[in-house]
C-alpha cells in the first residue's frame, strides 16, 4: 500500500474524505521523518507541491490532522508547535524525544518502558492514561565528549 492509500484509509476511518491539501501535508510529513517542522516549515514545503495552497488552509489542516491524531504535536520551548507524522496506526504514540541541552538536536527513542507505569498508575489512582508525552533533557553523544 502506498503511503496515500494508507492516509486515505486513515481519513475514511475517520469519516473524513481525502483532499488535496490533507493528502499534500500528510505527504510532506511522510517525507521528512524526524524533522519536527513547524507550521512555517510545512508551508514552505506544501508551497513547492501545490503553490495556490494558502498558510490559513495549512494552519486549519494541520489542527484537524491532529485532532484526529493522525500527526503529533511537539513542543521543545522555543515558542513554535511542531508537528510529526503519528504512528502508523494512527493511535498518536509511538515515540518520545530525546533533547539536547547544548545544541539542540532532537533525537527519537523507540522504547516505550511505560506501559507498566501507566498499569500502576491506574491501579493505584483509579486514573485512565490515554496517552503520554516525555521528553528527556541531557547532552547528545557529540556535546557529552566536548563537556
Ligand atoms: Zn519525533
Ligand atoms: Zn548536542
Ligand atoms: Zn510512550
Amino acid at each position: 500500500m502506498t503511503n496515500m492509500e494508507h492516509f486515505k484509509e486513515l481519513l475514511k476511518n475517520k469519516g473524513l474524505k481525502m483532499t488535496t491539501q490533507r493528502g499534500i501535508i500528510l505527504e510532506v510529513l511522510s517525507e521528512c521523518p524526524n524533522q519536527h517542522l513547524t507550521a512555517e516549515d510545512i508551508y514552505e514545503l506544501v508551497r513547492k507541491k501545490q503553490p495556490e495552497i494558502g498558510i490559513a488552509t495549512v494552519y486549519r489542516t494541520l489542527q484537524l490532522l491532529s485532532e484526529l491524531e493522525l500527526i503529533d504535536t511537539l513542543d521543545l520551548d522555543d515558542g513554535f508547535v511542531r508537528y510529526e507524522l503519528a504512528g502508523t496506526d494512527g493511535s498518536g504514540h509511538h515515540h518520545h524525544h530525546l533533547i539536547c541541552m547544548s545544541c539542540g538536536k532532537v533525537l527519537e527513542f523507540e522504547e516505550d518502558l511505560l506501559e507498566n507505569l501507566e498499569e500502576k498508575i491506574e491501579l493505584t489512582t483509579g486514573f485512565k492514561i490515554y496517552n503520554h508525552k516525555v521528553k528527556m533533557y541531557g547532552y547528545c553523544k557529540d556535546c557529552k565528549e566536548k563537556l
